[in-house]
């Protein structure tokens, strides 16, 4: 017999026999009772059976002992109802606490420090409350204090020193007064000095309101983040928390709630930060892991014979950037992985090009192609430019937008879902659940920023079967940064289309105050008399609302048609219009019988008329960078020279910046850099991007490095346990789910 204890034998002894019907339960009952720290779901335990009540982030601040209940109310009124809503609830900024107040300036009533040299002492032995009294003067008054019982203080204190005292500070007569405070002796007069006083402390500024003060609910963190700290469990593996330098998850809320140096903070949401990137990072990639495990695109067939039936159809040479991205895309669609590619090019670059050659590919594998455009008149142009580039061959074309009638659209569908069209053109109408394609091969989303990825997701399921996807290309001329385009579209390619098209004439611009309109309008004029057109587009008003700029429109055709503009031939465009409507317009400016369309930012985003090549933006200070930037895109895209002039009155120092940055600035890239700096980030990528809501501390330009290092991570950890099932992947698998949904094919236990 070699176990002698018989307790640990008859422990071990369950939980290594192979069998027997008692082993599970004995082996799985305790971890049962670990596993549920919540304790939500049961029945609340009196106070005299659990004392010891566990605290859980989701614990409510109402159930934590200490949280007074007004604080409680006040902070869940903010949307902080909970223990673990409380440590997220971060400081907006750090003040320094100096604790010594000059003494004219002691609030009566408060614990308070003030500091001062000793001008006078006496000893009162008197009972029944013999006392010591000081004065202590600095350059602001005269304090008095008292020491009741401790007259053995003579012979610490004397006049001449500096000294520390703290304590409630009271008005006495002619003097402040404090009874019975600390103190410390800083110098005692003869040259000897002590320890410096206990330094200054940071204390954090929170978000508040009316109800809750920002002291209030540093008190509160205060109090409570001991027992807080304790619930907060780390995801990361300790190796990786040490390769990447970075504090425990619970240190990290410290050094943000209870910093001790102004670094602390910065360290804490670093940490914070990298687990918002981690979390992404591991979304993106399961993501596409699962697109390319479990879904099938068609392989389309490439030779050289259709690439030069495709060439013929393009009426000039493409540029090496345009050809580098077509090389990109010939080697996705012809795999039958799906494609999920970016391509960034910066307005002008020439992207329909690409999308048509992509689309063609699919039709000359006899399957269909879809544009999806995020405007009507983007669309209704698309369809044309394509109409027009396959005039006479057997390519058959459609526009799908949301204003066809009952009768038209229904025959249309019919057509679509037949596989009588070969390429439609739309506009999120293509998205609607009735439109059903025979054999949607490849998927074009124009201008991808100002689609959100659940829209890509519902284009991606009009393939034929649940398996079977299209190829997906999205466009976008709102460039970022190559690292950050592929941390924050994780799930695609990307491509860029380098360079211009040659023979670019560049746009020069120019920003002037309001009071220069009129001179404005006539240099517009004598543009419009040498035979050139113009862009004059109206503030945004209700900025991406379709038709509130209506009246502005209107107005300002009125007052140009009989001032600045008379006798010249005007358009109004705007988003109210019908497609008819808009479509005539559209023409006449084309055509040249429309000299100047004065139009709302509904000509923001690719409108293509080469030949106009002025751009007037009136109220441009309303207007964001890449606004801006798209605007002006509008113009140059021939080979005249063009001009973009912005008539402004710029009420902030930002838009000021903004103007100037634009008026010498015309790459978009770096425009993009400037925009996010001057804006934060967020508003770079539009409302809805993938992951967009999980980034609560992570700032992806200041955070660059972390979002490379997550990024590694991430890959690494989905290599070692591609289905997160592992023990230890447990609470990073929660945090997922919880952050992501159950889009990742994670499943939903564990
Ligand atoms: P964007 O990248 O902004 O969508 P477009 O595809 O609308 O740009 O192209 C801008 C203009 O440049 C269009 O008039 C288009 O016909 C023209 N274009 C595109 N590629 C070339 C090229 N390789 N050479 C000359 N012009 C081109
Ligand atoms: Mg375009």
């Amino acid at each position: 017999m070699r176990t002698a204890g018989s307790g640990a034998g008859g422990a071990s002894r369950r939980t290594t026999a192979p069998s027997g019907p008692g082993r599970s339960q004995a082996a799985v009952s305790p971890v049962g009772g670990e596993a549920s720290p919540s304790w939500s779901g049961l029945p609340a335990p009196s106070p005299s059976e659990a004392p010891a009540r566990v605290l859980t982030l989701a614990t409510p601040l109402s159930g934590i002992a200490g949280v007074p209940r007004a604080v409680a109310q006040g902070l869940a009124a903010m949307g902080v109802a909970t223990a673990g809503a409380l440590l997220d609830h971060l400081p907006l900024r750090y003040e320094w606490v100096h604790p010594d107040t000059p003494v004219a300036d002691l609030p009566p009533g408060a614990i308070v420090a003030a500091c001062g040299t000793v001008t006078a002492t006496r000893v009162v032995l008197r009972r029944p409350r013999p006392r010591f009294e000081a004065v202590i003067v600095d350059q602001t008054g005269r304090l008095e204090v008292v020491w009741f019982h401790m007259a053995h203080l003579r012979h610490q204190i004397h006049p001449g020193m500096r000294v520390r005292v703290q304590g409630k500070a009271m008005r006495g007569r002619g003097a402040m007064r404090m009874v019975n405070p600390g103190f410390r002796i800083l110098e005692d007069g003869a040259g000897r000095t002590a320890l410096p006083p206990a330094g200054p402390r940071l204390r954090a500024v929170y978000p508040a309101s009316a109800q809750v003060s920002s002291a209030r609910i540093e008190r509160l963190v205060r109090r409570v983040l001991p027992r807080l700290l304790a619930a907060v469990e780390d995801p990361l593996p300790e190796a990786v928390r040490t390769a990447r330098a970075l504090p425990a998850r619970a240190e990290a809320y410290r050094l943000i709630h209870a910093p001790e140096s102004e670094d602390d903070p910065v360290a804490g949401r670093r940490r914070l930060a990298y687990d918002d990137l981690l979390l992404l990072q591991l979304g993106v990639q399961l993501k596409r892991a699962q697109l390319r495990g479990a879904m099938r695109a068609i392989p389309l067939r490439w030779d050289s014979r259709i690439d030069q039936r495709i060439r013929a159809r393009i009426p000039f040479p493409l540029t090496p950037g345009q050809e580098a991205v077509i090389a990109d895309v010939v080697r996705d669609l012809t795999t039958p992985t799906p494609t999920n590619r970016l391509i960034q090019g910066d307005v002008g670059s020439g992207k329909t090009i690409v999308a048509l050659y992509a689309m063609l590919l699919a039709v000359a594998s006899r399957h269909q192609a879809a544009l999806m455009a995020p405007t009507a008149i983007l669309a209704e142009q698309h369809c044309r430019t394509m109409v027009d580039l396959l005039a006479g061959s057997r390519v058959r074309v459609e526009l799908l937008t949301g204003a066809g009638s009952g009768g038209a659209r229904a025959a249309l569908l019919r057509r679509i879902a037949r596989g009588e069209v070969d390429i439609v053109v739309g506009t999120h109408a293509l998205l609607s659940g009735d439109v059903q394609f025979a054999s949607l091969a490849v998927a074009v989303i124009d201008e991808q920023h100002r689609f959100g990825v659940s829209q890509r997701a519902l284009l991606r399921s009009k393939g034929t079967t649940e398996q079977l996807t299209p190829h997906v290309l999205v466009m976008t001329a709102t460039p970022i940064p190559r690292t950050l385009a592929i941390a924050v579209f994780g799930d695609l390619d990307v491509s860029e289309i380098a360079g211009l098209p040659a023979g670019r004439q560049p746009v020069t611009t120019r920003v002037v105050g309001p009071e220069k309109r009129d001179e404005v309008f006539r240099f517009v004029r004598r543009r419009l008399e040498r035979g050139e057109q113009a862009y004059i587009v109206v503030p945004a008003i209700g900025e991406g609302v379709e038709g509130e700029d209506v009246p502005a429109v209107r107005a300002l055709v009125r007052e140009l048609q009989t001032g600045p503009l008379a006798g010249m031939r005007l358009g109004a465009l705007h988003g109210r219009m019908t497609r008819q409507a808009r479509d005539q317009v559209m023409s006449r400016f084309r055509a040249g019988a429309v000299q100047a369309l004065v139009c709302t930012t509904i000509v923001e985003v690719g409108v293509d008329v080469p030949n106009a090549t002025l751009m007037i933006i009136l109220g441009a200070e309303r207007f964001g960078l890449a606004q801006l930037h798209q605007l002006r895109g509008r113009v140059g895209r021939g080979d005249k020279a063009s001009v973009c002039v912005c008539v402004a009155q710029p009420g902030t120092p930002q838009a000021a910046e903004r103007l100037h940055a634009f008026a010498q600035i015309t790459d978009g890239f770096r425009l993009a850099e400037i925009d996010a700096r001057l804006r934060g980030p967020g508003e770079i990528f539009g409302a809805q991007q993938w992951g967009q809501g999980a980034l609560r501390v992570a700032d992806l330009w200041h955070h660059s490095d972390l979002l490379q290092a997550a990024r590694a991570d991430a890959a690494r950890w989905i290599a070692e346990s591609p289905r997160l099932d592992r023990p230890q992947d447990a609470l990073i698998r929660r945090r997922l789910l919880e952050t992501y949904g159950k889009g990742l094919g994670l499943g939903d236990v564990g």
